[in-house]
């Protein structure tokens, strides 16, 4: 009998009636293959404890923000548990230290070292549906981590690389992935299939369907996955190692950057980029001069930028001020990316008369940082001009 995971998001359990609908997709997969499910905390619970932890100082990093925060992912395996045992299957729910899934330490942002697949191997031969809480594991300190924001998808592929799961369902609110998310841009086309690779600078760049450390996980041990929504029935989006002929693949979105300058009395501006990187605060460098450089940096970032920099002010002599709020970066996704690539769609936009603040080029994509005012006319050239219209 084939084995599947089935990981359901946020939206899809969202309230009781979302989780009773869950249940009977469940089912409906129990019939024919053995399924194991993880789940997300239900929608917007994780936010609000990410707001307490943090009103209260309490940061990515520290263990005790993972408790907190890994918390609804609890509360959303047991009522599905119940659910299913009241439409009288057997199932039970496990927390991600009970399976255990071992991982790092590093708290917020914890990486899998190792799923025990014994308790679920044993549940799937005696027809007991396990549910995993997603986004959680255990420390060899003995303390719960997070595996970062949407890292239950993270949890889905690991479990199902223990498992040797046929397929990795992630299950939404999108009836899989787009060539731009289609709550920004209704024109945009869902993809039948897309390689590894490409997801994977998708997600990293911003299309949050997916989390980009489950992409990466999923390629490294060759795990197929599927990315289909529990609203509707669908063919979805399969995400594997299988290559595809076409050039541009699609568009991923950051918006909500704002610009700073910094201004430092150091030799090179790296000490102050690597101190943010190791809060997990990315920033895209945009203009470096002796003594100063700006940045543009996620503006759910700031407070805790602002608070590092206060911090080490006094040993790095850092001032900082910021310039403008709101930027947008469009990343065109794709394969065998070249300069000329690049200048073509500087030049496309310019010719519309949009600012391109910023470009850099790498195998799979390209960045284009321009004002949010700009984002949506942006995308619609970009869009036409790759030709991902159907
Ligand atoms: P879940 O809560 O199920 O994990 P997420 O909110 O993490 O769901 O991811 C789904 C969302 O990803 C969609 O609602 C959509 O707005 C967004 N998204 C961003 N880029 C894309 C894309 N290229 N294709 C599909 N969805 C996308
Ligand atoms: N609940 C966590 C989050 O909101 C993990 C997840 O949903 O994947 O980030
Ligand atoms: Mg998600």
């Amino acid at each position: 009998m084939a084995c599947i995971v089935q990981k359901f998001g946020g939206t899809s359990v969202a309230t009781l009636e979302r989780i009773k609908h869950v249940a009977e997709l469940i089912a409906e997969a129990h019939t024919t293959k053995r399924v194991a499910v993880v789940v997300s905390a239900m929608a917007g619970v994780t936010n609000k404890f990410v707001e307490y932890a943090q009103n209260l100082g309490s940061f990515e990093g520290d263990a005790d923000y993972d408790s907190v925060v890994s918390s609804g992912e609890l509360v959303t395996a047991g009522l599905l548990a119940i659910t299913l045992k009241n439409m009288g299957f057997k199932s039970r729910s496990y927390a991600g230290w009970q399976i255990p899934i071992e991982t790092s330490s590093n708290y917020g942002s914890a990486v899998i070292q190792s799923v025990n697949p014994t308790n679920l191997e044993r549940d799937l031969h005696e027809g007991i549906i396990p549910v995993v809480c997603g986004f959680q594991g255990i420390s060899s300190e003995n303390r719960i981590t997070t595996l970062g924001r949407g890292g239950s998808d993270l949890t889905a592929v690991a479990v199902s690389d223990a498992l040797k799961a046929d397929l990795c369902e992630i299950y939404s609110d999108v009836d899989g992935v787009y060539t731009v998310d289609p709550n920004l841009y209704p024109q945009a086309c869902r993809i039948d299939k897309i390689h590894y690779n490409e997801m994977k600078e998708m997600a990293a760049l911003g299309a949050k369907v997916l989390q980009e450390q489950s992409v990466d996980y999923a390629m490294k041990k060759n795990v197929r996955i599927r990315v289909a929504s529990s609203f509707v029935e669908n063919k979805g989006t399969i995400i594997s190692s299988d290559l595809t002929d076409r050039k541009f693949s699609g568009l991923a979105i950051t918006q909500n950057l704002s610009q700073f300058k910094i201004i430092h009395e150091l030799e090179s501006h790296l000490p102050i980029i690597e101190l943010l990187e190791q809060y997990f605060i990315r920033c895209e460098v945009l203009k470096v001069s002796n003594g100063k450089f700006s940045i543009l940096v996620d503006r759910t970032k700031i407070p805790l930028m602002q608070g590092i920099l206060s911090k080490e002010s006094c040993i790095l002599n850092v001032k900082r001020e910021m310039i403008r709020k709101n930027f947008s970066r469009i990343s065109v996704i794709g394969s065998g990316f070249t300069q000329c690539d690049r200048e073509k769609l500087i030049s496309v936009l310019r010719k519309a008369k949009i600012e391109v603040f910023c470009c850099s080029i790498r195998e799979n994509g390209i960045n284009l940082v321009v004002l949010t005012e700009n984002l949506l006319k942006s995308i619609d050239i970009l869009h036409k001009s790759c030709g991902l219209r159907e």
